[in-house]
């Protein structure tokens, strides 16, 4: 297989009207890193005419450009994931089609992984995307930090880059649901952050339908914990202990007050109802424990990766 120093995957979905400022900015980045780089171009499915642009320079550009094109749409990540399978840069670095992210960024990337990082990041300088993204991303943003623990400010920008053990350990995640930078991190020992600017998107839409951001929130969620099934038993604990501390409450009531007091019991069934439902809830959330650790078990993730064996057997 041919080494090289620096891979840049694109996942590519209808950005007919970026594609050729986007390899023209690209190759100029590339060239300027001085190694030698491969640009792969992932075509998503599209069915505006990008498909042919990418394969045409491809076969113009001999192997500086790689085409993927694959035989429909499976979504960025995906697309990301079949363009890591055909890399073979030391540094990997991802990015999109949109030209959001400069590619003038590259070398920048790429001089911050020579320094030894596992995974680069980066951070959106006056982010311009709509204020609802930018509260939804920021969100989402303190959630992962607190569930992965690992202290990177922004994972919704896909400018990033990654070293070859961290994309070979990728790679070997067969499951279907991934969201690429969480799934680097909980490989990478050593992370940093860097700075970059942020344009708005000037060409075409954003492919991010409403229901489609929410699917890759789930994505983004599941992917990362089972928290949210544990959350059943502790929403069910709390409603149980309401429940119960509400029966006392009306039991001393009714000794106090008599019975006329609480509606005859009609109050004491809520009492008692709030306890079965906290039940249930317990339950459910005990059924979730087990059913999380199925799900870790199906995707068959590596438990671990050795990075280097000295006088092994
Ligand atoms: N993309 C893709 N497949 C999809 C959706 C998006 O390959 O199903 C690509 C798209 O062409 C772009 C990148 O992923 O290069 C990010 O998409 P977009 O800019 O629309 O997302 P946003 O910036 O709005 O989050
Ligand atoms: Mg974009």
């Amino acid at each position: 297989m041919k080494k090289l120093d620096l891979s840049v995957v694109i996942p590519v979905l209808n950005e007919s009207d970026n594609l050729s400022e986007l390899l023209r900015r690209c190759l100029a980045a590339c060239r300027e890193t001085g190694g030698s780089f491969e640009i792969i171009l992932v075509d998503d499915g599209s069915t505006d005419g990008s498909t042919a642009m990418i394969a045409d320079a491809a076969v113009q550009h001999g192997p500086e450009v790689v085409a993927v094109l694959l035989n429909r749409n499976y979504g960025q990540h995906a697309a990301v994931c079949a363009g890591l399978s055909q890399s073979c840069g030391e540094i990997v670095v991802t990015l999109d089609a949109d030209l959001q992210n400069p590619p003038e960024e590259i070398p920048n990337l790429v001089r911050e992984m020579k320094k030894g990082y596992d995974v680069v990041g980066t951070v959106r300088e006056n982010r311009r995307d709509s204020l609802f993204r930018r509260l939804a991303s920021s969100l989402v943003n303190y959630m992962v930090r607190r569930a992965t623990g690992v202290m990177m400010h922004d994972y919704g920008c896909m400018l990033r880059a990654y070293s070859r053990p961290i994309v070979e350990a990728i790679l070997q995640c067969r499951e279907h649901s991934t969201f690429i930078p969480i799934l680097a991190n909980s490989f990478a020992r050593t992370t940093s952050e860097i700075q970059v600017r942020h344009e708005s998107r000037r060409r075409g839409d954003s492919k991010y339908s409403f229901f489609k951001l929410i699917s890759l929130q789930f994505d983004l969620l599941t992917s990362m914990s089972t928290f949210p099934l544990r959350l059943l038993s502790i929403i069910g604990t709390i409603i149980a202990a309401g429940g119960m501390t509400f029966g006392t409450f009306l039991l001393i009531m009714r000794f106090v007050r008599g019975s006329v007091w609480a509606a005859n019991g009609v109050f004491t069934l809520f009492a008692v109802l709030f306890i079965f439902i906290g039940a249930q809830f317990i339950g459910l959330g005990l059924l979730g424990e087990y059913i999380g650790r199925i799900y870790w078990d199906v995707r068959g993730r590596p438990r671990y990766f050795v990075q280097q064996i000295i006088n092994g057997k």
